[in-house]
């Protein structure tokens, strides 16, 4: 895939939305070890709100526009702080960007990059502090060391990055969230934002793959 254009954008968001309401349970037991349960009961229903508002508009030729509209149904829907983090992920990189009819896969690394900052200084949590920012920013920065080889490599390096990231967060103690005050109880679990960036990353670079014809690695 060499660009996303709004259509593809939204295919590409109701993937996400799929596999987040498919790893609800999942989601809401690894939440469940550190935090309090709800992490998948908000994400899918911030997933719900995000495919009806995707549902109700139209094609306006901008690329910006679905992931716009669908972070902001989260974070209208889902409420707390994962509700405003993860509504940032997919809003705050779009949001007053000038209208593009098909996204490169720079400029869409790009996007992303804006959301991680807009997320970091929103909930101040850096790598290492057992967060979605440990999935994130890796994804991030392999994002924008493959742009250059088109949408499916590119997010295939991400969805790696990401998971390697999860995996990190099982040896952090966490100092944000709920998971905090666990301090070295925390030990041995995964954080459950950061499992979330990977199964959206995951279904990202699926969409991708399929769209390229391509079985998945
Ligand atoms: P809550 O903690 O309100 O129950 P969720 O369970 O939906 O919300 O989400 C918890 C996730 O939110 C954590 O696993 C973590 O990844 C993320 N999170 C919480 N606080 C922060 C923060 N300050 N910065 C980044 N991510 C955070
Ligand atoms: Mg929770």
């Amino acid at each position: 895939m060499e660009a996303m254009d709004w259509k593809a954008a939204t295919d590409m968001l109701r993937a996400v939305a799929a596999a987040i309401q498919q790893h609800k349970d999942v989601l809401t037991e690894v939440d469940s070890k550190i935090g309090d349960g709800d992490h998948g009961i908000g994400m899918a229903q911030g997933m719900e709100k995000g495919l009806a508002k995707l549902d109700s508009l139209a094609d306006n030729g901008n690329a910006y526009e679905p992931f716009v509209a669908f972070g902001k149904a989260m974070l209208l829907s889902m409420g707390g702080a994962s509700g405003v983090l993860f509504g940032s992920l997919f809003m705050d990189g779009a949001k007053g960007q000038p209208p593009c009819a098909s996204l490169s896969p720079v400029a869409f690394a790009e996007m992303m990059e804006r959301a991680l900052f807009s997320i970091k200084e929103r909930g101040k949590a850096q790598v290492g502090d057992k967060t979605m920012v440990d999935a994130l920013e890796p994804a991030v920065l392999a994002m924008k060391e493959h742009a250059a080889e088109g949408f499916g490599a590119m997010l295939a390096a991400g969805e790696r990055a990401a998971a390697a990231g999860v995996e990190a967060t099982k040896n952090q103690i966490a100092r944000f969230g709920r998971a905090k005050s666990l301090m070295e109880r925390a030990l041995g679990f995964q954080d459950p934002g950061a499992t979330s960036v990977q199964l959206i990353w995951e279904a990202m670079a699926g969409y991708a793959a399929q769209r390229e014809g391509k079985p998945r690695p």
